[in-house]
């Protein structure tokens, strides 16, 4: 009998569970607790249920917390941690802990490797090899041993989030709620390359800030880095986009990774003023993390300062996101999922 997990249910599918079982409904409320609120990894650890419900959920049901099986730290502080994909140990998957004084941030990944094929992109390069359920993505945050740290989640890691939307969903959810974390949808960010469908369901859905992975504005050439353009050209993801609301205290955000000679140039500038004139919006370049079999290049720091300044001077916010991790792989574009 295959055994349910724990974590990432909702207090109404515990409510569920324990009506099922015939244990009383407030039993959910204090799961939910023990689950959300005290980072239980057994459900030994479940104090107030009585004996012979411990006993009945421990046949049924295991809480699905497993501990990280490799950790790389980097000169910067940055930590890159290794999952197994619980139904599947063959697979690793990676999380990235920033540390930036008082905040503390978790890229998280919600795939094993990815299906959207992004030319310069060290996952996607590695083809797809499943979605994470809502119980291994919640298990990043809650298993590593900076979890009472964090203050932020990026759903930047493995994987196109719009592509295994309703675990990323789910998970926010246990995020966000009373019952769970009790979280700001503001302080999760969840990324995309502009699956339209998805990313609408999610602005409909979702309160939580978004970000469109961008990399450059004319549609050829970003087809040619980033195969989805074809079926989902930029173009219709910022029009989606400026039908909504964005005055308020949710964000978009659009990545730029800077590759030399490919998308640097003022004609690039200019195209992404064009592109995103009016949206209340910030671009953020990156540089581009060069990884061993690749063609591309980073653009040389004078050209993403150009590059920045035009924008800015432009009336579209732009800044150059710090690089970290990089000496351990953790950066942009090179989580790889790999035992080493
Ligand atoms: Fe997938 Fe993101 Fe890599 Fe593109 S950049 S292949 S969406 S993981």
């Amino acid at each position: 009998m295959t055994q349910t997990s724990l974590l990432g249910m909702s207090l109404a599918e515990l409510e569920g569970l324990c009506a099922d079982e015939g244990m009383p409904r407030y039993t959910a409320k204090q799961m939910c607790d023990w689950l959300y609120a005290k980072h239980v990894d057994s459900i030994d650890a479940m104090t107030n249920l009585s004996l012979k419900a411990r006993n009945r959920l421990k046949e049924i049901a295991v809480i699905g917390r497993h501990y990280p099986v490799n950790c790389q730290v980097s000169c910067d502080g940055t930590k890159k941690y290794l999952f197994q994909k619980s139904d599947d140990p063959s697979q690793y998957i990676e999380s990235v802990f920033i540390p930036d004084g008082d905040r503390g941030t978790l890229c998280v990944s919600c795939q094993a490797g990815c299906k959207m094929g992004c030319r310069f992109c060290v996952t996607g390069q590695q083809g797809f090899h499943g979605n994470l359920s809502v119980t291994d993505i919640l298990n990043q945050i809650f298993s590593i041993p900076e979890a009472p740290q964090l203050t932020n989640i990026v759903f930047m890691g493995m994987g196109e989030p719009m592509d295994n939307l309703d675990n990323v969903l789910r998970s926010t959810e246990v995020l966000t709620s009373p019952w769970g974390l009790g979280w700001s949808p503001h302080r999760i960010t969840v990324s995309t390359v502009g699956i339209i469908p998805g990313l609408k369901r999610f602005l409909d859905e979702s309160q939580c800030h978004v970000a469109v992975s961008l990399h450059n504005p004319f549609a050829k050439e970003r087809e040619d880095i980033m195969p989805m353009q074809k079926a989902y050209p930029i173009a219709d993801v910022v029009a989606l986009l400026r039908q909504y609301d964005w005055s308020g205290q949710r964000r978009i955000s659009f990545e730029y990774i800077m590759f030399r000679g490919l998308n640097d140039d003022t004609r690039h500038a200019a195209e992404l003023v064009r592109l995103l004139k009016g949206l209340y919006c910030r671009v953020n370049l990156i540089r581009f993390h060069s990884s061993p079999d690749t063609p591309f290049k980073t653009s040389l720091p004078k050209d993403m300062e150009r590059f920045r300044d035009y924008l800015n001077a432009h009336g579209v916010i732009c800044t150059i996101r710090a690089s970290r991790g990089e000496d351990i792989m953790a950066a942009c574009g090179l989580l790889a999922g790999k035992n080493q």
